[in-house]
């Protein structure tokens, strides 16, 4: 595991030169750039837990290519506990940072295609699986940073990636060379990108014969030659002024992700890089084993925030005098008993995983799309709640020049003061703490991450057995499994 810390892992993005744009100028050094330095310090957690005594058991796993040490994050899953302790990871990151680290959709990516890229060589005979490993134990050994790109701007959704009027609408091979794969396209709202090493390019959709230059699995590295980033904004930004320390809520961390456009122009990707060209059979596979595994994680690292947001409102409440009102225990205890239930689903998920023919471990699908279905309503009523209990000066507080301010200064904090002996500028971090967490972009990661709502129930019916459970209720009254249509026929004759 070359990259042992977060400081290292930080310089480490020095020696990569991403062409990256945001509000229209290039961004020259991510590490310090005010939009990408919060998201880069939050993914830079997961590296600094892997070297901390107290987590290093859940931070790391044993690779089982090589046996070295690496990072979890890195990891195809060997074991139910390795599903489990994935989960733990994920809640105790997201209570550190109190936003998204982004490593996870890397490290889903990672495990989705181990599993399916066996089944594909199982099958066709196919090398992929052999590149795959060597490409995974670079990135094990260098403990790089993947960003797992799947979601393609898809175009007019009406028609497959084949019947684009604009073919880019999908990434797609547009040359086959001797060495390796030209590709050209997009993915859109890429977690991570402009922070990680290494892209994995995954298909988005199931896809069907027609659609084969559009089916493909490879890697390249964030900078090659032909890929431009597109970072994206997030509510608050223009606050990441040096002396708004207060006003963003989380100095140290970003609202969400860091979400960018990566576009592919025509970049070369050689074949020992590349994992899927044309087997468009198993295009739904990788992207059900993907989400599910994205989904399952919902009820990890969303509850994390939740822990943060329960302790903040907590607080806020007794500097405001009103922790004992009967009616705001009621509301934290809500909010406790909700993220709890999300856990709960995120551990079960992992609990009851299975084994693929590759040895990797995969989620529940069915257990892990209602984790995250859930996660899309009850996020929001601990936000609800959370809200209801901050009450409305979370929302026309002074800024902090007003705070500091020689002139007005003393008024910001005479008239924000709550109980006695709690300072204003207390009071007011953490109003702004939970103005981030709650408003803006915060919450549409909760809605849309790892899939729309709608996503999920398309799955969890696909998922539901409901001609079992039909078969149940029948069963416990007497009705015959084909009794009906029998005698129907029997009738008639
Ligand atoms: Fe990881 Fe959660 Fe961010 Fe997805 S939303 S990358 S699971 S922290
Ligand atoms: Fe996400």
């Amino acid at each position: 595991m070359k990259l042992k810390n977060g400081a290292e892992y930080m310089e480490s993005l020095r020696s990569l030169s991403p062409a990256i744009y945001y509000r229209g100028k290039k961004i020259k050094d991510v590490v310090t750039h005010p939009a990408t330095a919060p998201h880069v310090r939050s993914a830079a957690m997961t590296y600094a837990l892997a070297s901390d005594e107290k987590y290093r058991q859940l931070a790391t796993a044993t690779s089982h290519l090589t046996g070295r040490t690496i990072s979890r994050f890195t990891h195809v899953h060997q074991t139910v506990e390795d599903l489990i302790k994935k989960v733990k990871l994920l809640r105790v990151l997201g209570q550190k940072t109190g936003t998204c680290f982004q490593r996870c959709v890397g490290f889903d990516g990672i495990n989705a295609v181990y599993s399916v890229v066996f089944e594909i060589d199982e099958r066709l005979g196919t090398p992929y699986l052999q590149r795959f490993k060597k490409w995974l134990t670079h990135v094990q050994d260098e403990n790089l940073m993947v960003v797992g790109a799947m979601t393609d701007p898809k175009g007019d959704r009406s028609k497959a990636p084949d019947e684009q009027p604009d073919p880019d609408q999908y990434v797609h091979v547009v040359k086959r060379r001797d060495d390796g794969i030209v590709i050209r396209g997009a993915k859109l709202h890429m977690t991570g990108a402009v922070n990680s090493h290494e892209i994995l390019i995954m298909p988005t959709l199931a896809m069907s014969q027609t659609s084969k230059d559009y089916a493909v699995i490879c890697a390249v590295p964030v900078d090659a030659a032909g890929i431009t980033m597109i970072f994206g904004r997030q509510s608050g930004d223009d606050r990441r002024d040096k002396r708004e320390r207060i006003d963003v809520g989380k100095p140290r961390f970003g609202a969400v992700g860091g979400e960018a456009l990566i576009a592919f122009e025509d970049v070369f990707v050689p074949w020992d890089r590349v994992f899927m060209d044309g087997e468009t059979d198993f295009t739904a596979e990788v992207v059900y084993r993907f989400a599910a595994h994205h989904r399952a994680n919902y009820g990890a690292c969303k509850t994390g925030l939740m822990d943060v947001l329960t302790g903040a409102v907590a607080y806020l409440a007794k500097m405001q005098g009103t922790a004992k009102a009967s009616h705001v225990k009621e509301k934290v205890t809500e909010m406790i008993h909700l993220c709890e239930t999300l856990y709960s689903s995120s551990i079960a998920c992992s609990a009851e995983g299975w084994k693929t023919a590759s040895g990797a471990y995969m989620v529940d699908t069915m257990l892990a799309n209602v984790c995250k279905q859930n996660i899309t309503r009850f996020h929001f009523e601990v936000t609800r709640l959370a809200l209801d209990i901050a009450g409305g000066f979370i929302a026309t507080l002074p800024s902090e020049y007003d705070l500091r301010s020689k002139e007005v200064g003393h008024l910001v904090k005479k008239y924000f003061t709550g109980i006695q002996g709690i300072p204003a500028e207390h009071r007011i971090k953490i109003a702004r703490l939970i103005e981030a967490m709650t408003g803006g972009t915060a919450l549409v990661e909760s809605m849309h991450g790892a899939g729309s709502p709608q996503a999920q129930r398309i799955m969890i019916l696909r998922e539901g057995k409901l001609d079992e459970k039909v078969k149940l209720a029948k069963a416990l009254v007497g009705i015959p499994k084909k009794g009906i249509a029998k005698k129907a026929k029997t009738r008639s004759a």
